[in-house]
């Protein structure tokens, strides 16, 4: 069977799903396709929240110099800077979706927003729904999505590679048409008129992860078999605190907790991290009020 949209959205995490209400928005036909569930995906299991410069005493240069150090200074600068400064009109959406972000104890409205300080920030600014703050703007953007009626989701949608003019001899520069995508016994074809890849990452490529199954990097493989150029792959974010069962799914123990003052140790009580980073000296609540170390 053929299928006919302006936009495929491949995947229907947070870029998937703020991606199809944003083009639906503008009167475009979408298509969500997912590969299992609606909402599975790395995005339902975020916790710890969204950095984001919303307090006054903070600041975008602030922001972005502590993503600079934290990216060990190889990261795009242009893309910071984007990242950085969007930062609160994309918070502001949400909560204008509907997403109830944990408050300020003398919260006058849902903007006033607790802040909380993780790893790495020097600031207080991470919005989040307790500590469950994927689930959360997940449950909002699925909300809106669903109501929206020129966005179709297709739940146990597999694409399985994209369909591209070259494939079929067209004349012209090589372009994306589309995807084949596999649905109960069969494999539909999506044409559209542009495709959105958001199949989030790979870290199911590892043994120990706190990425959920659908995480196989799907995407960047159906791009670089299209001849897409892939990039930056040696960048793969690893939780440092995660909770390990011989006969359990791990499952990530929040980085909020070293951002509120808790240290990582072996069992035998020594703090090993200042070894490798002398950033680790300090917690960072600490920072700025210089104390011995802890080790
Ligand atoms: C345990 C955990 C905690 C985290 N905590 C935080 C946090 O506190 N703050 C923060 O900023 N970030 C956090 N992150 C990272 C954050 O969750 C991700 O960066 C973000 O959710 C990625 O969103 P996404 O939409 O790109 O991908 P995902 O949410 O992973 O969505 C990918 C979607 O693509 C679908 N898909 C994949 N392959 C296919 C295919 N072949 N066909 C059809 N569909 C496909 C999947 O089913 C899924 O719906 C955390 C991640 C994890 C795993």
């Amino acid at each position: 069977m053929r299928i006919d949209f302006d936009f495929l959205v491949i995947g229907s995490g947070i870029a998937g799903l703020n991606f199809a209400l944003s083009a639906a928005g503008r009167g475009a036909r979408v298509a969500v396709v997912t590969k299992t569930a609606l909402p599975e995906g790395s995005s339902r299991y975020a916790q710890g929240g969204v950095a984001s410069v919303w307090s006054p005493e903070d600041s975008f240069d602030a922001h972005a110099a502590d993503t600079d150090g934290a990216g060990g200074g190889l990261c795009h600068r242009d893309v910071v800077d984007l990242v950085v400064r969007e930062g609160p009109e994309r918070i502001r959406e949400l909560i204008e979706l509907g997403a109830h972000f944990t408050l300020r104890e003398d919260a006058a409205s849902a903007f006033d927003v607790e802040l909380g300080l993780e790893g790495g920030h020097s600031r207080r600014r991470i919005i989040h729904a307790v500590d469950a703050t994927g689930s959360e703007m997940m449950r909002a953007l699925l909300e809106a999505a669903t109501a929206t009626p020129n966005i179709a989701l297709f739940e146990g949608a597999f694409a399985i590679d994209l369909i591209t003019s070259a494939k079929f001899g067209l004349p012209g520069p090589d372009r994306c048409l589309g995807a084949y995508v596999q649905r109960g016994g069969g494999v539909d074809v999506f044409a559209a008129r542009a495709t959105l890849l958001a199949t989030g990452g790979a870290g199911k490529v590892y043994v120990y992860t706190s990425n959920p199954d659908v995480a196989t990097g799907d995407g960047i493989a159906m791009a670089y078999r299209a001849g897409a150029r892939i990039g930056n792959m040696e960048f793969i974010q690893f939780h440092p605190t995660c909770l390990f069962h011989p006969h359990a799914k791990s499952f990530l123990i929040s980085e909020t907790v070293r951002g509120e003052g808790a240290l990582l140790r072996r069992p035998d009580g020594y703090r090993f991290m200042p070894d490798y980073d002398p950033r680790a000296e300090l917690a960072p609540r600490d920072r700025g009020r210089r104390r011995a170390s802890t080790r």
